[in-house]
């Protein structure tokens, strides 16, 4: 076998949105980046569309999408009760749908143009460690054994990870996701086959073409079926997602039930699936030489699964803290990339992943009754649709505690889930900013005090 040699600054493994993201960042402070993708060129990342809000691509460091990236923004958003006899609407959604096949291409390019070298195709990526510290990895591509060796690595492979097992010190904080925090997606872009169909079923829904329309809860309590017809009653956009290990329909099989019920909808235009991590990111995702970002670190926000905007930001904070250090992969420099993330972002990724858990636990009977007593509400939605946390007014306040002190058991679920919504802003706002294990080990003990335990079902 031929072989090739490469050093760089950092190096990172993976190409998708967090990875290319982390790459150009990184290059734009003045690094040296080499990115190792699995995939081919032209076939990395998602490649489905997402709904994205503006102010997560402005935090990242990158102008928000525009058409024909931008395929949707603005509509109203229709929510609908596990059985459909409870509803609200929303007028204008923060949710913009990106086809996330030209995002990728965009962030590419830009990586490109400030001088990330990415190579794809490699494969068999084996890290090399020194005094427990990353310092090389080999793989190989087109049939070519190639040896990169680096200061900073990051792991941006997706929830999996792959660099992130090889390391010691980030076997036991960051453990693999267990099946019930994974939810099972698909995302389809179908031709409309029928247009009166389609308007019919726009109709019947109370929404206007460019509307979503979004079901929750029909298959255990964290589930979704979202409907999106596009303003020229040509293309219709459906999403679907479960937790299929609590044992539900997966994501597909949801998605398959649409199209039998749906004959106006017809063949796939473009989409995909896979599996998101819904727990909350992990307390720490460093170590000296390597830095997490993306799925790989869990940096998903859990209430719906979304994973590009707090992906994309990861590699701007990442940048920001490597920026001017001499050694890019110092264990102080990755620890201030944790520690700003983690005060910035932790306790609304932390706070979603309890309502997650709450509506597992209140299976789809609570989710209906929630409907029914007004506690879920546009007040309470909205926010968690723009990926923030908000206090509740006093007004809607008023009106929660009214409609959950008639119904004790779904009160029993809620509030100790609203509480930790709120705790989590004020419990990470306290993470350590420098890397003091004792200092840690209190953050520690007040998160298993305050948090949902990680790993348990619900
Ligand atoms: C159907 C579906 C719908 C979704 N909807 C939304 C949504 O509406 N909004 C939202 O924000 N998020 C959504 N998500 C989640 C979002 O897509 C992910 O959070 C996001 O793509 C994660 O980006 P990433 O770069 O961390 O990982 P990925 O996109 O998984 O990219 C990882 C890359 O690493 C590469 N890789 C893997 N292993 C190796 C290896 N051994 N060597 C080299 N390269 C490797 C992969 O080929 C891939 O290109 C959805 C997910 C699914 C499945």
């Amino acid at each position: 076998m031929s072989a090739s040699a490469v050093d760089a600054d950092v190096v990172v493994v993976g190409g998708g949105t967090a990875g290319l993201q982390a790459a150009l960042q990184l290059a734009r402070v003045g690094r040296s980046v080499v990115l190792l993708e699995r995939r081919a060129e032209g076939k990395s990342g998602a490649r489905w569309c997402n709904g994205t809000v503006a102010w997560q691509f402005e935090r990242a460091g990158l102008a928000p999408p525009v058409a024909p990236e931008l395929r949707a923004a603005g509509g109203a958003a229709h929510m609908i009760s596990p059985t459909g006899a409870h509803r609200f609407t929303i007028g204008a959604s923060p949710i913009g749908e990106v086809d996330m096949r030209a995002l990728v291409d965009r962030l590419q390019r830009d990586a490109v143009a400030a001088g990330v070298d990415i190579r794809w195709g490699v494969t068999d990526i084996d890290v090399e460690l020194t005094r427990g510290r990353p310092t090389s990895l080999t793989a190989t591509q087109d049939g070519e054994l190639l040896t990169v060796s680096g200061r900073l690595f990051v792991d941006a492979a997706g929830y999996t990870g792959v660099i992130r097992d090889q390391v010691p010190a980030l076997v036991t904080l960051c453990p693999e996701v267990t099946a019930t925090d994974l939810c099972s997606a698909q995302q389809l872009v179908l031709h409309v086959d029928d247009p009166e169909g389609a308007r019919r079923y726009l109709a019947e829904q109370g929404a206007e073409p460019g509307d979503a329309i979004i079901a929750i809860g029909m298959a255990g309590g964290y589930s979704t079926v979202n409907i999106n017809v596009d303003e020229a009653l040509e293309e219709v956009a459906v999403l679907t997602g479960s937790i299929p290990a609590l044992g539900h329909a997966s994501g597909p099989e949801l998605l398959k039930a649409v199209r039998d019920e749906h004959p106006w909808m017809g063949r796939t235009i473009f989409g995909g699936g896979g599996l998101i991590p819904l727990r909350r990111t992990y307390d720490r995702f460093t170590a000296p030489g390597i830095a997490l970002v993306g799925d790989a670190a869990c940096q998903v926000m859990p209430g719906h699964g979304s994973g590009i905007g707090f992906g994309l930001i990861a590699g701007k904070v990442l940048a920001e803290a490597v920026a001017g250090a001499a050694d890019p992969g110092g264990p102080d420099v990755l620890w201030r990339y944790q520690a700003s993330y983690l005060r910035e972002f932790g306790g609304t990724l932390a706070g979603y992943d309890a309502i997650r858990r709450m509506s597992v636990k209140l299976g789809p009977d609570g989710v209906e009754e929630l409907f029914a007593s007004g506690v879920f509400s546009p007040a309470l939605v909205l926010p968690g649709l723009d990926q923030k946390v908000a206090a509740l007014g006093p007004s809607d306040t008023a009106a929660a505690a009214r409609a959950l002190a008639g119904r004790p058991r779904i009160a029993k679920v809620v509030v100790p889930a609203l509480a930790a919504l709120a705790s989590a802003q004020a419990l990470y706002r306290t993470y350590p900013r420098t890397p003091s294990p004792r200092a840690f080990a209190t953050w520690a003990a007040s998160s298993r005090a305050l948090l949902p335990r990680q790993g348990a079902a619900g």
